[in-house]
């Protein structure tokens, strides 16, 4: 039996940062920059996130171009786009940062820690001993832009063109 979607957070007319950041529009809220984006696929995008985390810098999400609030209303067929560009990714991080592990994480309404109001699976790259979890509070941090497009670089010189073909 179907059950109807849970109410969405996003407040009217929310002017979405993923959206503006995923078709290239102006970005209203002074965080992401267009300087980010690792990835454009024909149905998702990936990009460094604004917020990182101390020992695992070079956090990317990973989300669809179309506009989708969270897990519960996110179509089923847009999961093999955003599964591809998130494993491409996870490999570029390998081979750029010889990371020990990767790590997807995702969330959905304020108290499963979602605040951005547009699907996005993060992807972050994992090292042995690195407290990542012991971090994610306490350590959560705005990177400046010239120090993301650094990683963005680096992630895009080692994706492999023949993957990411989400
Ligand atoms: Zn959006």
């Amino acid at each position: 039996m179907a059950h109807p979607l849970p109410p969405g957070h996003a407040p009217q007319g929310y002017a979405c940062p993923l959206c503006a950041l995923a078709r290239g529009s102006p970005l209203s809220d002074g965080l992401s920059a267009h300087s980010d984006i690792v990835l454009s696929g024909e149905k998702a995008v990936a990009a460094i996130s604004a917020y990182q985390w101390p020992n695992n810098p070079g956090n990317v999400i990973v989300f669809p171009i179309a506009h989708h609030e969270n897990l519960y209303s996110i179509p089923a067929d847009l999961a093999p786009a955003i599964h591809s560009v998130a494993q491409a990714v996870a490999l570029a991080m390998k081979a750029a940062w010889q990371c020990d592990g990767v790590s997807t994480r995702q969330h959905n309404e304020p108290a499963g820690n979602q605040d951005v109001w547009h699907y996005h699976l993060h992807v972050t790259p994992r090292f042995k001993g690195d407290n990542f979890y012991g971090t994610l509070t306490t350590g959560k941090h705005l990177m400046a832009q010239a120090q993301r497009a650094a990683y963005t670089i680096q992630l895009r010189h080692h994706l492999n063109p023949n993957h990411a073909d989400a």
